[in-house]
């Protein structure tokens, strides 16, 4: 029986940087970042192509041959953040149209998806997919996808990133991603656009003492993260952007250093479904 919510957030993947998969990673799961976000109507839309991306495609497909407009947020271009489309079924096989939201303009996010899927990377060429596909430039302005708005705001990664606020039905869910702490607008951009959200997801790839060697390296830690949560007063935090050398246990610890300092944490796991 299905339970009454405002936002059902689906986790397709939440590691970062590579693919992880093995007997250590089996419950926070190895594929790189896809979420799914779903209205009560059934509206959706899905923040990232990374490697977990496949498998919603074949529930998409599964659930209705011809899917209805797909909404796909970018966060941004590195290849765990689009290297699950040339396997997203609805792209390839058509019947749908997927509509690509990105902080570039609508040229240069189909060049930067051409350039993926050509030869002698893929044997499929972008263009020869048979989804009907458009672009969309993001900015501050919301985009409304049937009943849910999403809202863009810039992260502090190299070679940028665009995290987002996604709302329906008086909910809020927030998506920073990927993400390093530490450029004053920036940080305080993003606890404004942080504000009150039932939950935010985090990049929280390192440890503090991890964090010592790889400042600059584009990502944030757990316990900055959970400034940003108290900060924002947002009501859940869910650390994501997994480090591939975080085994199970390692994000079991994590998780439990993060709660002393924001008890309402969670760490994203592949296959969870949160439902607010
Ligand atoms: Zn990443
Ligand atoms: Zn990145």
């Amino acid at each position: 029986m299905s339970q009454p919510f405002r936002l059902a957030v689906e986790i397709l993947g939440a590691r970062g940087s590579t693919p992880s998969p093995g007997p250590g990673t089996l419950r926070y799961g190895g594929n790189t970042t896809c979420v799914s976000i779903r209205s009560q109507n059934g509206d959706r839309v899905i923040i990232d192509a990374g490697s977990g991306i496949r498998k919603l495609g074949r529930t998409l497909q599964a659930e209705n041959p011809r899917p209805a407009d797909i909404n796909l947020f970018l966060t941004h271009f590195h290849w765990d953040h689009i290297q699950g489309l040339p396997f997203f079924s609805p792209l390839i096989q058509g019947g749908a149209r997927v509509c690509f939201h990105a902080g570039v303009s609508p040229r240069e996010t189909r060049a930067r998806l051409e350039r993926q899927m050509s030869d002698p990377f893929f044997t499929l060429d972008f263009n020869a997919a048979k989804a009907q596909c458009e672009f969309m430039q993001v900015s501050s302005a919301v985009v409304r996808c049937g009943a849910i708005a999403v809202q863009a705001f810039p992260l502090n990664h190299p070679q940028g990133a665009w995290g987002y606020r996604i709302e329906a039905g008086g909910a809020a869910v927030v998506v920073a991603t990927d993400v390093e702490h530490g450029h004053p607008m920036l940080d305080t951009m993003l606890r404004e656009r942080a504000t009150g959200a039932d939950l935010m997801i985090y990049d929280a790839q390192y440890t503090d003492a991890e964090y010592a060697s790889r400042a600059g390296w584009g990502h944030s830690t757990a316990s900055a993260a959970s400034c940003v949560a108290k900060d924002a007063g947002v009501k859940q935090l869910m650390l994501s952007h997994h480090d591939p050398e975080h085994d199970d246990e390692t994000m079991d610890r994590i998780v439990a250093q993060t709660k002393t300092l924001f008890p309402a944490t969670v760490a994203a796991q592949e296959g969870a479904t949160i439902f607010i």
